[in-house]
C-alpha cells in the first residue's frame, strides 16, 4: 500500500515518519509526507513551519510535498465559526478540509490511503480527527494508525525543531492570549 502522511508540523510527524521510514507500520510499502495547512496564520509562521518539515523529510531522505497555501480560501471555509472553542467546530471543518485535498492528492497521485498526525497531541481529539477524515469528501481510504508516543516525545526531546506556541490559525492565537490553551507542540 502506497501511504500519504498528511502532516501539521515537524514536532508531530516526527515520531510517525521515523517508523514510516524504518518500515515498521505493516502493509505500508512507500509513502510520502503531505505537507498542506493553509490554516496556518500568518504566511511567516506558515513558512517556518514548513521549513521545518522539509529539513526533518530531508534529514531521514524521506518523499514530501507541499501543498497550496491559500489562507483566504481556508478562512472562507471556517467561516462563522471564528469563535468555536478549539476541538469544537472549526476544528472538525478544519480538518475535513486538509483531508479533502490530501485524498484528492493521493488520488491524482497514485497513492491507496491517507493517514495523518493530527491528533497525536494530548491537546488534540483523535476521535474528532478520525470523524471529519471519514467524513472529508472523496473515497481514499483513511487509516487510523496509532502512532508511538514515546518514539515522538524521544525524537521531540533529542532535536532543536522549532515549536510554535499554538495550534495554527489565527483564532488559536486568541486562545493563547486567554492563557486556557498550552502549546500542542511543547508539552511533549
Ligand atoms: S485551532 Fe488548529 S485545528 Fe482548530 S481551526 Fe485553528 S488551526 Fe485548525
Amino acid at each position: 500500500m502506497k501511504l500519504v502522511l498528511v502532516s501539521c508540523c515537524a514536532p508531530c510527524s516526527a515520531g510517525a515518519i521515523k517508523q514510516l521510514a524504518s518500515g515498521e507500520i505493516a502493509g505500508v510499502d512507500d509513502f510520502i509526507v503531505l505537507f498542506f495547512n493553509p490554516n496556518i496564520w500568518p504566511e511567516s509562521e506558515y513558512t517556518r513551519r514548513m521549513n521545518e518539515q522539509v529539513k526533518y523529510c530531508e534529514k531521514l531522505g524521506v518523499k514530501y510535498a507541499i501543498g497550496e497555501y491559500n489562507h483566504d480560501a481556508w478562512h472562507a471555509a471556517v467561516r462563522g465559526l471564528e469563535a468555536e472553542p478549539e476541538r469544537g467546530n472549526r476544528c472538525s471543518v478544519c480538518f475535513a478540509y486538509r483531508f479533502e485535498y490530501a485524498k484528492k492528492f493521493a488520488r491524482e497521485n497514485g497513492y491507496d490511503a491517507v493517514a495523518s498526525v493530527f491528533g497525536v497531541s494530548r491537546h488534540k481529539d483523535q476521535h474528532q480527527v478520525d470523524t471529519a477524515a471519514e467524513s472529508a469528501p472523496g473515497d481514499t481510504e483513511y487509516l487510523p494508525i496509532k502512532w508511538d508516543e514515546n518514539l515522538r516525545v524521544q525524537i521531540n526531546r533529542e532535536s532543536d525543531f522549532y515549536r510554535q506556541n499554538y495550534c495554527g490559525c489565527e483564532f488559536s492565537i486568541r486562545t493563547v492570549s486567554n492563557l486556557s490553551f498550552l502549546s500542542s507542540c511543547k508539552n511533549l
